[in-house]
């Protein structure tokens, strides 16, 4: 039996560089931290004063050519890929993956052997240039990465032997469910928190993917914020953001106080850990999707139920023009991430579908935000900030509608081994259905994409 624990991870410059990109964004946001606990002691010290009308300093503004809480990106790091990429595989990746429409010939020009690159919308000249591959054989893209054909052998036992998983439960739950919008409460049911269902199901396929040899990480482990800011660090960064819509009322600052902090800033600090942390081969994102439900106290139900899986990709108009999202998709491309990303995401999309037996989701025609992947129902692409700054493969999932009459009923069932009777039906726990897919989806890509040994009693 080989050994595959001695399998050296894919080292190096690129690795070492990206570390020193996020080292220095995490720097950037401690700069920020001090900054906002200063100007937190500078209000608390102003309230004690009579003249309540004196206003706090604010930051130098919102930067409408950034993501909201972005950075500016270091566009040298794009050196590492110079001659690495074909040009018909950049603008393959550019024009049928990762962009909706043509405003991206705006920012990015292509000639014959190389493309110029806009790096910052608000300077004119401003510009990199990537020259291109010369031919395919000189294309080879660094990754920080494995795909499953650069990994060593494993085995029909253990398919996933050295491959690095790092699985994020989506959302937070506990304390934090209800302004973070992902809880609703029917009568007298158990309340159903989106991020407490995620890290059940979460640590279920971490065991599950362990037995296969894998090596797993939860990004976060209980129903607690990775994050260790809370709204009030946000106060400034909120305010300018208002400011820069027009819309300077304390409802509007608190709303974005808060999402900065339980969704912008939480997933920014997730991809830290994920980048620096793990530096896996593959993140799965999971969630339960829902259609509006109103009143969490007296949600709507409705008798949709379905499944998708996103890809990344899909960026809209207003995204290319963002300097840092656009710099984030070309590392995606160059990285060549969609080509590995693409046959798992087929692979779950198809156990989801089988495993469930539910109906692929349908984005409307009219939705320019998400492109269909084309061979397999209910595979999208859609620029979501997890998939874009986590730096692999990322597979985000959305099963069931967590609003269905059924799915409720389930949830309420909780996790149980074997089978139980619902609404006439032997069914799994909602949470094994979910992770036997997740399971099943990634133990025969493996089996199919990388070289397995025969084990020794064959
Ligand atoms: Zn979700």
């Amino acid at each position: 039996m080989p050994d595959t624990s001695s399998h050296r991870r894919k080292p190096s410059t690129v690795s070492i560089i990206l570390l020193l990109l996020l080292i220095a964004a995490g720097a950037y946001i401690m700069i920020q931290h001090e900054k906002g606990r200063r100007s937190s002691a500078d209000s608390r010290e102003g309230s004690e004063q009579t003249d309540a009308t004196v206003t706090p300093a604010l930051p130098s503004g919102h930067d409408t050519t950034l993501a909201d809480l972005g950075n500016r990106p270091d566009w040298s790091t794009l050196d590492l890929w110079q001659e690495t990429i074909t040009r018909e595989d950049f603008l393959r990746l550019l024009t049928e993956v990762y962009t909706v429409d043509d405003t991206w010939k705006r920012y990015i020009e292509v000639y014959a052997d190389h493309a110029i690159i806009r790096t910052d919308t608000r300077k004119q000249d401003m510009s990199y240039r990537l020259n291109f591959a010369h031919s395919l054989s000189d294309a080879s893209p660094h990754r920080n990465w494995n795909a499953a054909g650069d990994l060593a052998p494993g085995t029909k036992e253990k398919p996933l032997a050295g491959v690095h998983i790092a699985i994020d439960p989506g959302h937070i739950g506990g304390e934090f469910a209800k302004t973070e919008g992902r809880w609703f409460q029917i009568g007298d049911n158990a309340p159903i928190k989106e991020g407490e269902m995620t890290l059940a199901t979460g640590k279920l396929i971490k065991k599950k993917l362990i037995a296969l040899g894998a090596k797993v990480y939860l990004v976060r482990g209980s129903n607690k914020p990775v994050n260790p800011r809370r709204p009030a660090f946000y106060r400034d960064a909120a305010v300018a953001k208002s400011r820069s819509l027009g819309k300077l009322d304390e409802e509007t600052i608190q709303q974005f106080q808060n999402k900065f902090f339980y969704r912008t800033g939480e997933i920014r600090e997730r991809a830290r850990r994920v980048n620096l942390a793990f530096s896996p081969d593959l993140v799965l994102c999971l969630h339960y999707n829902a259609e509006a439900w109103d009143d969490p106290t007296n949600p709507t139900l409705t008798s949709n139920n379905h499944y998708h899986v996103l890809l990344h990709g899909a960026l809209t108009r207003e995204e290319i023009a963002h300097d840092d999202e656009r710099f984030e998709m070309l590392v995606k491309i160059l990285q060549q991430t969609h080509d590995e990303e693409k046959p798992i995401g087929m692979y779950v999309a198809h156990a989801l579908g089988l495993t469930t037996g539910l109906p692929a989701y349908e984005y409307t025609s009219e939705s320019t935000r998400a492109i269909r992947i084309p061979d397999v129902p209910g595979l999208w692409a859609r620029n979501l900030l997890a998939n874009r700054l986590y730096q692999c493969p990322v597979i985000f999932l959305e099963p069931y509608v967590m609003n269905n009459q059924d799915v409720h009923d389930r949830v309420q069932l909780g996790i149980y081994e074997g089978t139980k009777t619902i609404h006439g039906a032997e069914k799994k726990s909602i949470y094994h259905e979910y992770a036997d897919a997740v399971v099943l989806a990634l133990k025969e890509y493996y089996l199919a994409h990388r070289i397995i040994y025969q084990s020794e009693d064959d």
